[in-house]
């Protein structure tokens, strides 16, 4: 009898393993099938730009059905559940999809509501946030209106998605005022529940030492507990205040809620418990999960959900054939930290390897830790690259999913 693959989420992981999948799977009889609640696939590294006028939520924003290869079945609906005894998704509608084999795709959902004075995010008068189209394109109407004052970046706890991209919104709000000519009435600060720029410490040492260079100020070990739209305050939960006429926040991030309410299936908030080199779900051999959706300990990044998705086509076919899995991912991310200026650093680690500085992906590659026009560029590429190359399935040769050890220097911080 013929299989059915169900993939939840039609966003970068969902949309990266169905394609993979279809190729793999081509001339067999297997259905694949993926679910999205709506037709808009947004490049979301693109919304880091959006506030400063060097995009349009119109220019990251593509036909999600059109990302998908011919031959995957496109459903358009809410998931409200996931019976996992009895293989079971059930949509918002009522409608009942069975499957064989299921790949949580769901990603990170926003939670303001969780802290005190964001309910209403959306309608706040100076606290906006860059991380969803509608508030990057407030967050780009208020800067644009600046003319001076004190604006802060705040991510209110981790984890979240891209955790750079707090730290690349400070270094690019410090060029667009330069380029303004205001950047002296400006005071720019970076407020952080972590204990320096970054988790972990070689890479913290560099980009602080950017942040101060820049004059930036790093504001740390702040847990937010209550933002005051009226009164421009962030408020920790030990007492200690951030003043801001302008802010943009980054709210706390948890899972899609259905995967509560799918039993067994996920963590406290709602992340996937997953294992962290297979990327099958503990709860049942035959559901997978991939990208943010999934609770494995490295960030939540397109270049970590890509590189997962090699690793869980594999282990999904090993899967159908009946063969051990192959517990392989390493944890590899790589993200490109833009600091304004034409400029970007480049980060590249895993699991257990912390980003280095050397080059990548091997001695004569990107800078990695060191601002550089050739990974500024590698930034804007990266757009072509997710729509042409990433979400189609394509490999690239010498771009596997292991991360690559040669080319780092091995230094301390
Ligand atoms: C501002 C910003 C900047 C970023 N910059 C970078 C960067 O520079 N580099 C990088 O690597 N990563 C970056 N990222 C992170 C990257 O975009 C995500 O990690 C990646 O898109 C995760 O893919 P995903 O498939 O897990 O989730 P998504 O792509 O978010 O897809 C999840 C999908 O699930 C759907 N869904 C959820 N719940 C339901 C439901 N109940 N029913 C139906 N559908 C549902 C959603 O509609 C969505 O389409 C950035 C993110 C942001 C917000």
């Amino acid at each position: 009898m013929a299989q059915r693959i169900v993939i939840l989420g039609g966003g970068t992981g969902g949309t990266l393993v169905a394609n993979r999948l279809r190729k793999s799977l081509a001339g067999e009889a297997t259905e694949i099938v993926v679910v999205d609640r709506d037709d808009r696939h947004v490049y979301q590294p693109g919304l880091l730009f959006v506030p400063f006028g060097l995009a349009t939520v119109d220019e990251i924003v593509r036909s999600r059905r059109a990302q998908l290869h011919s031959g995957i079945r496109f459903i358009e609906a809410e998931v409200d559940h996931i019976e996992v005894d009895g293989d079971r998704v059930i949509l918002a509608d009522g409608t009942v999809l069975e499957y064989d084999t299921l790949v949580v795709a769901t990603g990170a959902v926003l939670q303001p509501g969780e802290t005190e004075g964001l309910a209403d995010l959306g309608h706040l008068r100076r606290v906006h946030t860059f991380y969803e189209p509608n508030g990057a394109a407030a967050l780009g109407a208020a800067l644009s209106a600046f003319e001076g004052g004190r604006l802060v970046v705040n991510m209110i706890d981790m984890p979240i998605k891209c955790p750079v991209a707090p730290l690349e919104f400070g270094f690019l709000a410090d060029w667009y005022f330069q380029e303004r000519g205001i950047r002296d009435r400006v005071e720019l600060a970076c407020v952080t529940p972590l204990d320096s720029a970054f988790t972990k410490p070689v890479a913290s040492e560099r980009i602080g030492g950017l942040l101060s260079e820049k004059g930036i100020e790093l504001v740390t070990e702040f847990n937010t507990g209550e933002v005051d739209d009226a009164g421009g305050r962030l408020v920790s939960y030990d007492g200690r205040e951030v003043a801001f006429d302008l802010a943009a926040v980054i709210p706390l991030h948890g899972g899609a809620p259905f995967i509560t309410r799918s039993p067994g299936l996920g963590d406290a908030v709602g992340f996937v418990e997953t294992d962290q080199a297979t990327l099958q779900a503990k709860v049942k051999p035959n559901i997978f999960a991939i990208g943010d959706a999934a609770g494995v300990p490295t960030s939540k990044a397109g270049s970590v959900t890509h590189f997962e998705g090699e690793v869980l086509v594999e282990n999904l076919l090993r899967h159908l054939d009946g063969q051990p899995l192959d517990a392989s991912f390493d944890g590899h991310t790589n993200c490109f930290i833009e600091t304004g200026f034409h400029k970007a650093l480049l980060i590249d680690f895993n699991y257990d390897t912390e980003p280095l500085p050397g080059h990548f992906p091997g001695i004569a590659g990107l800078p990695l830790l060191k601002e550089s026009r050739l990974n500024h560029l590698g930034k804007l590429m990266f757009q072509w690259f997710y729509w042409h190359v990433l979400l189609p399935g394509r490999d690239v040769p010498g771009l596997g999913s292991d991360m690559p050890q040669r080319g780092k220097e091995r230094v301390s911080a």
